[in-house]
């Protein structure tokens, strides 16, 4: 097994290291171990600096809110770069645009947009995740996503180099985009269109309880998790064109199954 990283093998930074640092406790299933050491950059500067001097084979990996993400119980090897927030801005712009920092919340960019008048980002209350993670795999929902409505991400790779991509650039299909696995997202605009914000704010309401209907949302659940499988892939299963994930799940008997805390719903 790889060995654990050590601060001491990390360049100089002016935001903070933390060795060991608990990373289940803190996700979305609140299970899991802990990141060798946690890395929260000062700044977009700090952030490049450190990626441009990190080691090579140090592995890094950057997270948003973990509502997508489940956490090893050995934990994460290397440097997690969790974005503070520095990264976290969001600004409703007069041509109907949204700017946001990729740790801005989905949910607190749809409030934004609402408050302004700008409609179209609704979809974006019903998603638990950041504008990071939603850009890593062109988060959706209700007939809507990401790829939608955005305008360009910025991104910083692995050596430190920043780079400004269109949605064609970055190979965006349903739950899934072509960006290199380095890249980390720091940024997105949104392009929306005018909207009454009583009108929006009652689409997101909408949103709301259509999850509470038919969602288990007080518990800990992986809920909308799962992506639904692509005609070819049922092909391939010998399985009727339209059919979903959780028909899947319910063929396999897997429906119900339980495996210490973890329940299959
Ligand atoms: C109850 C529930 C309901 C959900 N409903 C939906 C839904 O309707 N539609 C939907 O699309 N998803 C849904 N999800 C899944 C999840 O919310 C989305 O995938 C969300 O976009 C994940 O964002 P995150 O910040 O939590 O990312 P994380 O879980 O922290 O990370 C997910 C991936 O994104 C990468 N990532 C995160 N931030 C960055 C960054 N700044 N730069 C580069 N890569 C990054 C991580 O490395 C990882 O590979 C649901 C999840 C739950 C728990």
């Amino acid at each position: 097994m790889r060995p654990s990283v050590k601060e001491a093998e990390l360049p100089a930074v002016r935001g903070r290291y933390t060795e060991n640092a608990p990373l289940g406790a803190v996700s979305w299933f609140r299970a899991g171990g802990t990141a060798d050491v946690l890395f929260k950059p000062a700044d977009l500067e700090d952030l490049a600096a450190f990626l441009s001097a990190c080691p090579a084979q140090v592995p890094v990996t950057v997270l948003g809110v973990m509502s997508n993400m489940i956490i090893r119980d050995g934990g994460v090897r290397g440097v997690v770069i969790r974005l503070g927030g520095e990264f976290a801005g969001i600004e409703a712009r007069e041509d109907h645009r949204v700017a946001a920092s990729s740790m801005a919340l989905d949910s607190s960019v749809a409030a934004k947009a609402a408050k302004a008048g700008i409609a179209g980002l609704e979809f974006f209350s019903g998603i638990p995740g950041t504008v990071g993670g939603a850009l890593r795999m062109n988060a959706g929902c209700y007939g809507a996503e990401t790829k939608d409505i955005l305008i360009r991400a910025e991104a910083v790779d692995r050596q430190g180099r920043f780079h400004e991509l269109t949605p064609d650039q970055m190979g965006m299909s349903y739950r899934h985009t072509e960006v290199p696995e380095d890249y980390i997202f720091t940024g997105a605009v949104f392009q929306g269109r005018p909207g009454d914000p009583a009108a929006i704010e009652a689409h997101m309401a909408g949103i709301k309880a259509r999850r509470a209907d038919t969602q288990p949302i007080r518990e800990k659940t992986g809920g909308s998790t799962f992506a639904n499988p692509t005609a070819e892939e049922l092909v391939a299963a010998g399985q009727p064109e339209g059919t979903k994930t959780w028909q899947l799940i319910e063929l396999a008997g897997c429906r119900g199954l339980r495996m210490g805390g973890a329940l299959m719903s």
